[in-house]
């Protein structure tokens, strides 16, 4: 049982996101993803904690030597492979069934949004199950690394060393997820703010520009970050994967006593 605070903060939410009518879009980040074993690379024991992110994360790096980054690649596809959506993704991809969410903006790589039966998803950083071929182009769609008999992969036209189709650091964010973000948090009249920090550009302009578009911004985080307070016009402390079926459950108490 939660606390009268937090049951009437989940009320809260559902009346925001229902007066929303359809209007509604997420912002979600690493934190979303925690409870389905694919630990934030920021922080302890996150990937950047055995990897340095300068060595491994930088496109440069990459172009470098791809081999060395592909050790930390592998580990990493391997365990966003075996990973299953949690609760908090079920629930995003509920709210869009249900015509109450109209997109979902994510700067995650993991692919567990679709997974969970999610539509309308704007990767922003791109996604670790395509690869692209820095050298012409071709793309493999829907790798698996379970499946690969030799590491790291090569291209089927050329054979260079692949790259998974993700933003790494020194790259820019592919424009059209850019342009699709920021339309779509221009239009939200709610924009649901998950499991990040949102202090990583240009996704943390995402609850701005819907906020400047005189919409409002729900916040669920496992403690306060900047957008609480000055951006924020709700903020829930707790586990996304607690928290938005609760808020769900208080849609559908609201729907049912109109
Ligand atoms: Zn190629």
């Amino acid at each position: 049982m939660y606390a009268k605070s937090l049951m009437r903060a989940f009320e809260r939410a559902a009346e925001i996101i229902l007066e929303a009518d359809g209007r509604a879009t997420a912002l979600t980040g690493a934190g979303i993803s925690v409870a389905s074993g694919i630990s934030a690379f920021r922080g302890s024991q996150g990937l950047w904690d055995k990897y340095d992110p300068l060595e491994f994360a930088e496109i440069s790096s990459f172009k470098r030597q791809p081999e060395k980054v592909w050790e930390m690649l592998g580990e990493m596809l391997a365990v966003v492979e075996k990973a299953h959506p949690n609760k908090a993704h079920k629930s995003l991809a509920e709210l869009e069934k249900k015509g109450l969410l109209q997109s979902l903006i994510t700067q995650n790589v993991d692919g567990l949004h679709q997974a969970a039966g999610s539509r309308k998803v704007i990767e922003f950083h791109g996604a670790t199950r395509h690869l692209c071929c820095l050298d012409c182009d071709w793309r493999w769609v829907n790798f698996k690394i379970s499946e690969s008999k030799s590491l790291p992969p090569r291209c089927e036209e050329c054979g260079a060393i692949l790259k998974p189709d993700v933003v790494f650091f020194g790259e820019p964010i592919p424009k059209w997820a850019l342009l699709e973000a920021s339309a779509a948090a221009e239009k939200a009249k709610v924009m649901l703010v998950i499991g990040t920090s949102a202090n990583v550009h240009p996704a943390a302009e995402m609850p701005i520009l819907t906020k400047r578009s005189g919409g409002r911004v729900i916040e669920i985080n496992l403690e306060p970050t900047d957008l609480s307070g000055p951006v924020a016009d709700l903020t829930i402390l707790g586990p996304a994967d607690q928290v938005l079926p609760e808020i769900i459950a208080a849609c559908k108490r609201l729907n049912s006593n109109e």
